[in-house]
């Protein structure tokens, strides 16, 4: 069987799994969704977002580019993040990156290793500043794949952080005091989750304070 045509075959078996554990489940599906996050990934094909938690259609709004990068200037992620946070109205952004991520070490690794993926080159340009910024940090590593997994965690925090500083997250923190923002890594090896760090804004009688935590980068 080619391979296109188990992934037709498999979606009839999924359909028909879904619908006998919950009858309904379509038809609510149909009317709406209103998802409690917007997730913000990674593509790696090993790193399927609602599968990794569990969480079910219509649980996770869900954009992924590679090495799970917001970029202000990018229509895609930034109609997706205009959309999630004004329209959908979702109470976390998670942004999950992952240990071993390719993306990350192709910037890590830098001289002529993307010269044949411009555009995957440009997307990854605030990947190579982060690594250059960090650079004396990361000589304590002498292999490549912790200093990647250090890069994969900085490079969640700023994301985290450059969700942080949007007008968009700041008018709607001001408005409903969310989303928070969570920061999470991704381990291949263990198929487990952990949080890198966390930014939330709560407050009572009009008062907005924002608080955050996050955890020193591993190594
Ligand atoms: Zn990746």
């Amino acid at each position: 069987m080619q391979f296109f045509d188990r992934l037709l075959l498999e979606n009839r078996a999924w359909a028909d799994d879904m619908k006998a554990s919950d009858p309904e489940v379509f038809q609510r599906l149909h009317q709406g969704q209103s998802p409690s996050a917007l997730w913000i990934g990674c593509c790696d094909s090993r790193v399927p977002a609602e599968q990794i938690c569990n969480a079910k259609p219509g649980e996770l709004f869900i954009h992924r580019n590679i090495a799970n990068l917001v970029h202000e200037d990018d229509a895609n992620v930034s109609s997706v993040l205009e959309y999630a946070i004004s329209a959908l109205k979702v109470d976390h952004i998670i942004v999950c990156g992952h240990r071993g991520c390719g993306g990350i070490q192709a910037a890590v690794s830098g001289g002529d290793a993307l010269q044949a993926l411009p555009y995957v080159d440009k997307h990854l340009g605030q990947v190579k500043r982060l690594v250059a910024d960090h650079g004396v940090e990361l000589e304590r590593f002498s292999r490549l794949s912790e200093k990647v997994d250090h890069v994969v965690e900085l490079n969640v925090i700023a994301q985290v952080e450059r969700l942080s500083e949007m007008k968009l997250v700041k008018d709607s923190w001001e408005a409903r005091h969310a989303p928070s923002l969570h920061g999470w890594v991704y381990d291949l090896a263990s198929g487990h989750l952990d949080e890198v760090c966390l930014h939330e804004v709560g407050g009572a009688q009009g008062e907005l304070a924002e608080q955050s935590w996050q955890r020193a980068a591993a190594g």
